[in-house]
């Protein structure tokens, strides 16, 4: 849940994460897991986490969004990547937040 990366076990019961616990094994955490590690459930079972890709329908700002398909989410994204090499690659930069650069 944060950049510190502790390793985790994750039980499940009946195709569901029951529980979270800190992983014995891990170097960095050596079982110990914070109260926001054990909230990591909330990942996949919090009512507001997406359930599909949305696309910005209105206004930057406006909030107003429409459901869209993975098809459509990787046609964009590939005829944007097409557009940049070929106009121009170094106008590429590409992040994965922290320090994960
Ligand atoms: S258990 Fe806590 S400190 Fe470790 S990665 Fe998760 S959120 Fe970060």
């Amino acid at each position: 849940m944060c950049a510190c990366r502790c390793g985790i076990n994750v039980h499940m019961k009946d195709d569901k994460i029951r529980y979270i616990e800190g992983n014995r094994d891990h170097p960095v955490n050596r079982e110990v897991l914070c109260a926001k590690g054990a909230a990591g459930i909330m990942q996949q079972y919090s009512p507001a986490k997406l359930q599909t890709p949305l696309k910005r329908v209105g206004e930057r700002g406006s909030g107003e969004f429409a459901e869209i398909s993975w098809d459509e989410v990787l046609n964009t994204a590939t005829r944007w990547l097409h557009e940049i090499r070929h106009d121009d690659p170094k106008k590429l930069a590409f992040f994965t937040g922290r320090n994960q650069s």
